[in-house]
């Protein structure tokens, strides 16, 4: 056999034989869009051919020789075409070919696309799971706080009752210089030339007596308070100033001699005013009790200061006895105290109100003797 003429199409090469015959010769792969072709296949021809006789004259059938198409075709399928077309393998002639064709775009990428497709779905699951540890996390954290402003409530309860003598005490004065003011007034209104300039100054002295009044009614109620934990900008010299202030009547009565010293510039912290009071007021009354039993010389200072330029620190020591050095972390602990009637709460929550607030409180003992605490709050810049 030998090939005379050879033309190519996509997919198929086209030989004339010898003997005349033009076969199509599938070279790579089907049609496309179809599912199969009928085709003349070479070794099919190859072994026809050979059964015929040589030296036939070119272009020349020889007479007598039988030829059947039907033996040199042979049906052949695209496989993957089949399956798309839902066709079923035991359905084409018994001889068929079946090829498996070019693979789809989904079959040549499957398991890449499955890969992407897994890596997308941990991907999401991830994110689902982190928002929900975020909402978990920030219900956690309004739940811990609500729970610490109420444990701070009772805490100043406690403290209140604490200075309730000292309190009344303070109440009752300018209570007392209004009556007696008011009384001397009337007195006066009553002669026959009253002298109206002293009745002005008198009325004057009420006036003022009845704002200071007003003022100790104002502290209590703002330490009673239900209030929840709000920042705002404070100033860490004022707050130091009117916790001292609250507490000063008290300090008389024990014998205590404060001492303020402040930052000479205003120290703005970001922080609850009543919760920062509170811890001041927790330490002064904790340092007048560790001074209770000495006989004299009973001072407490309390400090301000920068530190760094990026946080205020106060600072507020005694001259009392002092930490035994192995408790000095361990006054912080919730329930501990040496006290008789203490509930041993007044330092934790002071140390949970500081950490609310981003900042740091420690005890140290001074050389000289007496226990100072310092605490440290960041700046707002
Ligand atoms: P409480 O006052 O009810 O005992 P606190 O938590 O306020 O609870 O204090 C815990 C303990 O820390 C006190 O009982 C005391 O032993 C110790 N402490 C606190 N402040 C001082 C201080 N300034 N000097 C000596 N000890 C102190």
């Amino acid at each position: 056999m030998s090939v005379s003429d050879q033309s190519e199409r996509r997919g198929s090469v086209y030989h004339r034989l010898s003997s005349g015959l033009r076969v199509e010769v599938v070279t790579s792969d089907l049609e496309p869009g179809g599912i199969g072709v009928v085709v003349l296949v070479p070794t099919l021809i190859g072994s026809e051919a050979a059964k015929r006789p040589f030296g036939a004259p070119p272009d020349e059938r020889p007479e007598g020789v039988p030829s059947s198409i039907v033996d040199l075709v042979k049906p052949i399928f695209n496989g993957s075409r089949m399956q798309g077309w839902n066709v079923a393998e035991s359905g084409p002639p018994a001889d068929r070919e079946i090829r498996p064709g070019e693979p789809s775009l989904f079959e040549e990428y499957r398991w890449k696309a499955i890969a992407l497709a897994a890596a997308l779905l941990i991907q999401a699951v991830l994110i689902a799971f982190m928002l929900h540890e975020r909402q978990m996390r920030h219900r956690a954290e309004v739940e811990s706080r609500r729970r610490m402003s109420e444990l701070a409530l009772v805490n100043r309860q406690a403290t209140a009752g604490e200075l309730s003598s000292s309190i009344a005490h303070e109440l009752n004065q300018p209570l007392g210089s209004i009556l007696t003011n008011a009384e001397s007034a009337e007195l006066i209104l009553r002669s026959a030339t009253p002298d109206l300039e002293e009745v002005k100054e008198i009325i004057y002295d009420i006036k003022r007596d009845d704002l200071r009044a007003s003022e100790v009614i104002r502290r209590m109620r703002s330490l009673l308070k239900r209030t929840p934990f709000e920042t705002k900008e404070v100033d860490l010299n004022q707050t130091m100033r009117e916790a001292f202030e609250f507490v000063s009547l008290q300090a008389s009565a024990r014998n205590v001699a404060f001492y303020v010293q402040t930052f000479p510039a205003p120290l703005q912290v970001k922080g609850d005013p009543v919760q920062l009071q509170q811890v001041i007021l927790n330490l002064v009354v904790n340092s007048m009790d560790a001074m209770a039993k000495m006989p004299y010389g009973r001072t407490i200072i309390g400090r301000t200061e920068v530190n760094g330029g990026t946080s205020a620190v106060m600072s507020i020591s005694d001259s009392g006895p002092g930490i035994p050095q192995d408790k000095l972390n361990e006054i912080f602990d919730p329930f501990y105290t040496t006290k008789e009637q203490g509930m041993g709460i007044g330092l934790s929550i002071a140390r949970t109100i500081v950490l609310a607030h981003n900042g740091q409180i420690w005890a140290e003992n001074q050389s000289g003797g007496g226990a100072v605490f310092h605490l440290s709050l960041p700046l707002v810049v």
